[in-house]
């Protein structure tokens, strides 16, 4: 009995402690912009910008699940946004994956190239390599989108550290359940909790980590003044879905392990990516350094035309992008840009029961043609 209990025991169980009797056993939505204040402030709550109770629930929930303190946003962009805008000035440089979720590149070249600041990227798999000389932060994604690329985290951080940057980690793909960056010596993790976190597609939220709060605080202050504020009710959603996180992902991730190694052995499938399969290169630092290897799989199929009727014809999968629902869905990547092969699809694993999900995919390959 002396051992204590997992993060998410503590997550379920963080606000039953305290409750009396007559409360409400699930979270209020406090939907409040203003508190009552007479005379001076004194550090409770009088301003939706400056803090609501809801909120700051749901903040110490993934405080939980990071060993650290949370800050919120209402999306994963302005999580990332708070972090360069809280930290870049004119003048500094910033290195970044080049093969990680694009919207980062693009509001680094759109918001901050022109005002001096410096940007190197680098792909996910040699950040342990990369020149950090002379850089504020380094910035990056493992397992990167959507070639599922990996980097050793512990590696990264302790060449930052030593070229005097900050490393920030985008555990997205991965969540705390899945990898502890922070752990792992990264300063600040960044996250779209619209993904798995919440888990049902139906919220946009964001948050940034630390075990540091003076890192945080630059954060907080852009946040405050640039009022990217989660509204209560997206919050709550958000709480609803990690409830459930746990269980979500262990389904998700044994229907990517399951469809990887289904795809692999298809003579349709010409290329598959998951850091779970053991002849993957991104393998050994990934069996090192997470627990579950995550819900996407990405795989090459003969073309584009090939890769829209696969999608299209299975019943269990939905066209989208995005991923860490509970429904399957899947994409031609190369419709966004990327770098990849025509017949490329990212395939986002849901929680429909593993024999299902296994055998759609089998019969829908078989009926390609
Ligand atoms: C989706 C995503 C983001 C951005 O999150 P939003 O909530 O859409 O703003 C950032 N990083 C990664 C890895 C993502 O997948």
């Amino acid at each position: 009995m002396s051992k204590l209990p997992s993060p998410i025991s503590r997550l379920l169980h963080h606000r039953t402690q305290g409750l009396k009797k007559g409360d409400p056993v699930s979270l209020p939505i406090m939907a409040s912009s203003t508190f009552v204040l007479a005379g001076d402030p004194d550090g409770s709550h009088f301003y939706g910008r400056n803090g609501n109770p809801t909120i700051e629930e749901v903040e110490a929930e993934i405080g939980i699940l990071e060993g650290g303190e949370a800050v919120l946003f209402p999306s994963g962009m302005a999580a990332i946004a708070s972090v360069f805008f809280g930290y870049l000035r004119p003048g500094d440089t910033v290195l970044v994956h080049s093969d990680g979720y694009y919207n980062v590149r693009a509001l680094l070249d759109t918001q901050f190239v022109p005002i001096g600041v410096k940007v190197r990227t680098c792909p996910t798999a040699d950040m342990i390599t990369a020149d950090m000389t002379g850089c504020r932060l380094v910035m990056i994604e493992t397992p990167s989108n959507p070639g599922l690329a990996v980097c050793d985290i512990a590696k990264v951080a302790e060449r930052a550290k030593a070229a005097g940057a900050l490393l920030v980690a985008d555990n997205t793909t991965a969540t705390p359940i899945g990898q502890q960056p922070l752990d792992l010596g990264a300063d600040l993790v960044v996250m779209a909790d619209t993904k798995a976190m919440a888990g049902h597609s139906d919220v946009l939220a964001g948050h940034v980590a630390s075990r540091d709060s003076a890192l945080l605080k630059p954060v907080r202050t852009w946040r405050r003044l640039a009022g990217a504020i989660v509204s209560p009710f997206d919050a709550y959603l958000l709480h609803r879905g990690m409830a459930t996180l746990e269980l979500r992902l262990s389904r998700a991730n044994a229907n990517a392990m399951a469809a990887a190694e289904a795809l692999r052995a298809h003579p349709a499938v010409s290329a598959v990516n998951y850091p779970g399969l053991t002849n993957d290169p991104s393998h050994e630092v990934a069996k090192r350094q997470m627990r579950g290897f995550g819900p996407i799989v990405s795989f090459t199929l003969a073309n584009r035309k090939t890769a829209e009727k696969f999608i299209e014809n299975n019943p269990l999968i939905v066209a989208a992008t995005s991923f860490g629902g509970v429904h399957t869905s899947a994409e031609c990547r190369i419709r966004w840009g990327d770098d990849v092969p025509e017949g490329f699809i990212r395939l986002a694993c849901g929680i429909e029961p593993t024999d299902d999900l296994v055998s759609s995919l089998t019969r829908t390959l078989d009926s390609l043609g």
